[in-house]
C-alpha cells in the first residue's frame, strides 16, 4: 500500500499543479464554463481542477474532429493499424500510472484495476488487428449484377462514457472507432475525468494525429447534451443509465444521430441444485462483489433453487463477511469506496428499503468509517423479485437473493424485469442450459461461468438494458456505412 500511495502522488503531482484541460485538436484548452473539482471517493479530498466545457468548446472539438477525418479515413489501413499498435504498447508502458490514477479517482480496487488498465491495451490491439482482417464487403449474385459492398466510416464520432472502469470502457469504444477510420470527441464522465486525459495524452504521443481523438470535461447536461446534438457528429457511443440513453436519444433524433446504447441491468444468476456448487459459489461471489459491484453485467440478484437455498445462502454469508473492504490501493483490498458521495447515499438507501419491504440483511447493510465512502459488501434473503432492491439497479456491492422452485418459476422471475443484459446459469443439465438460454430475455449469458469477455463476440443487452451490439466486426457495423455497388454484367 505504501509503495502504491507513493507512486499514485508521484502521478497526481502534474494534476494537482495544472489541473486537467480538454484536448481539442492536439491542444490542451481552457474550459469556457470554467472549472469544476475531482474528488477522490477514498478520503473526499479534492484531486485537481478539471476544465468544465460549455457548447462553444464542443463545437470546437466536432469542428477539429470533422477537420481531421478525412485525412484519417484515407490513411492507408496499414498506417492506421500501425498507429494504433503503437497505442495498445504505449498504454502498457503506462499501464501501472492509469491502474492507480483510476482507483484514486473511483474508488476502484488496484487487484482488478491493475487488470482492466491491460484490457484497454487489448482493445487497442484486438481493433487494430482487425483493420485490416474485417469484413471490407460482400458478393451478392444476380444472374445480372455484380454487387460489391464496400464499408466507409460513418464520420466524426460522440463517445461518452460513465464512471465505472472508465478507462477500459472508454478505450472500448475509442478503440474500434478510431480502426474503423472515425474521430471522436470523448466526453468521459465528470466524476472520473483523470485516465480519460491519459489516453488522449497517450494516444497523441503514439502517433495519432491532432484531432482525430478530443477530449472535453464537463457536465451531461451542457457539454454531453451538445456532442449528441451536434450536426457533424454522426453517431454516439453511448454508455451509462438507462434514463440518460432515453434523454441523449431524444437530444440526438433533431439530427437523426445513429446511436449506440449500452445501459444499466438488473441481471440474474440462476443457481440449480445440479450445479456444481463450489464453482457456482465462486462465480456469484465474483460477479457482484468485484468491481465494487460497479458493473453493469453484475449478476445482482441470485435466483437459488430451493433444495440448496439454506446451505448455499450460509456459505454465501461466511464469504461475504470474510470480505476486506479498504484502501483501494492496497493489493489485499477486494472492495473499495464507492465512486462519489450520491451514489454511495443511493447505495446506502437500499438498506433501509430492503427492511421496509421486510427482506432480511443477512449480510453487510452497513458504512465503514466516515473517512471515505466504504460500505460493507451486503447481502439480503427472504426477499421476492417484486421488491424494489429486486427490480432496481443498486450499482454497487449489494446481492439480493431470491428462492425459486422450479425451472418455470425461475425463468418468469429471471425475465421479469425492464433490463436485459445478462444473465448467468449454474447447471449441469446442459439440455435445461440450452432451453433455458433460449428464452431468457438477455443480450448475453454464460452457461457455468462467471462473466469472460472474448473481444470478437458481440456485447450489448436487451430490453432496457440496450440498443446496439459491438465487439468484433459488430463495433464495425456501429461505426462505418454499408454502400453498394452494383455493376451491369
Ligand atoms: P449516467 O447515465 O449518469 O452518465 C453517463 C455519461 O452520460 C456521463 O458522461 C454523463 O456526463 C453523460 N450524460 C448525462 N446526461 C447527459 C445528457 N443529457 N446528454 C449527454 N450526456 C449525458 O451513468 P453513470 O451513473 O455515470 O454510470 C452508471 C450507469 O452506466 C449504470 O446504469 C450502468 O449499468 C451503466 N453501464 C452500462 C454498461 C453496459 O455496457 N451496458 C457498462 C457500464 C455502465
Amino acid at each position: 500500500l505504501d509503495q502504491n500511495l507513493q507512486k499514485l502522488n508521484g502521478h497526481l503531482a502534474r494534476f494537482r499543479e495544472s489541473g486537467i484541460l480538454n484536448r481539442i485538436a492536439g491542444e490542451d484548452r481552457p474550459g469556457s464554463a470554467g472549472t469544476f473539482q475531482s474528488t477522490s471517493p477514498v478520503d473526499k479530498s479534492v484531486i485537481c481542477d478539471v476544465a468544465r466545457a460549455d457548447e462553444s468548446d464542443v463545437d470546437q472539438a466536432a469542428e477539429a474532429a470533422a477537420a481531421a477525418f478525412p485525412a484519417w479515413r484515407d490513411m492507408p489501413a496499414l498506417e492506421r493499424k500501425k498507429i494504433l499498435i503503437n497505442v495498445a504498447e504505449a498504454i502498457e508502458a503506462r499501464a501501472e500510472e492509469i491502474a492507480l490514477c483510476e482507483c484514486w479517482d473511483t474508488g476502484q480496487t488496484w487487484r482488478f484495476m491493475s487488470k482492466a488498465a491491460l484490457r484497454g491495451a487489448e482493445n487497442f490491439r484486438y481493433f487494430a488487428d482487425q483493420v485490416t482482417a474485417a469484413r471490407d464487403g460482400q458478393h451478392l449474385k444476380s444472374p445480372t449484377l455484380m454487387n460489391v459492398t464496400t464499408r466507409t466510416p460513418i464520420g466524426p464520432v460522440g463517445v461518452i462514457t460513465p464512471w465505472n472502469t472508465p478507462f477500459m470502457l472508454s478505450t472500448w469504444k475509442i478503440a474500434p472507432a478510431l480502426a474503423a477510420g472515425c474521430t471522436v470527441v470523448h466526453k468521459p464522465a465528470e466524476d472520473s475525468p483523470l485516465t480519460a486525459r491519459l489516453l488522449v495524452e497517450i494516444a497523441e504521443e503514439a502517433g495519432l494525429p491532432p484531432g482525430v481523438l478530443n477530449t472535453v470535461n464537463g457536465y451531461g447536461h451542457d457539454a454531453g447534451k451538445r456532442l449528441t446534438e451536434h450536426p457533424a457528429i454522426k453517431a454516439i457511443a453511448f454508455v451509462g443509465e438507462s434514463r440518460t440513453g432515453s434523454i441523449i436519444t431524444k437530444q440526438g433524433a433533431d439530427t437523426l444521430k445513429r446511436m449506440h446504447l449500452e445501459l444499466g441491468g438488473k441481471n440474474p444468476v440462476i443457481v440449480f441444485d445440479d450445479c456444481d456448487f463450489e464453482r457456482a459459489l465462486d462465480a456469484v461471489i465474483f460477479m457482484i462483489y468485484s468491481i465494487n459491484g460497479e458493473r453493469c453485467t453484475s449478476s445482482s440478484r441470485l435466483l437459488i433453487q430451493d433444495t440448496i437455498k439454506a446451505e448455499f445462502e450460509a456459505r454465501l454469508i461466511e464469504r461475504v463477511n470474510n470480505i476486506k473492504v479498504g484502501h483501494p490501493l492496497d493489493p489485499a483490498t477486494e472492495i473499495g469506496p464507492i465512486v462519489t458521495q450520491e451514489h454511495y447515499n443511493k447505495v446506502t438507501s437500499y438498506f433501509d428499503i430492503a427492511k421496509e419491504d421486510g427482506a432480511t440483511v443477512a449480510a453487510g447493510g452497513v458504512t465503514v468509517g466516515d473517512e471515505g465512502y466504504f460500505v460493507r459488501p451486503t447481502l439480503f434473503t427472504n426477499a421476492n423479485n417484486k421488491m424494489r432492491i429486486a427490480r432496481e439497479e443498486i450499482f454497487g456491492p449489494v446481492l439480493t437473493s431470491i428462492p425459486f422452485t422450479t425451472e418455470e418459476e425461475a425463468l418468469a422471475m429471471a425475465n421479469d424485469t425492464q433490463y436485459g443484459l445478462t444473465g448467468y446459469i449454474w447447471t449441469n443439465d446442459l439440455t435445461r442450459a440450452l432451453r433455458f438460454s433460449d428464452k431468457l430475455e438477455a443480450g448475453m449469458i454464460w452457461v457455468n461461468s462467471e462473466n469472460v469477455r472474448h473481444l470478437p463476440a458481440p456485447f450489448g443487452g436487451v430490453k432496457a438494458s440496450g440498443i446496439g451490439r459491438d465487439g468484433g466486426d459488430w463495433s464495425f457495423e456501429f461505426y462505418m456505412e454499408q454502400k453498394n455497388i452494383a455493376f451491369a454484367t
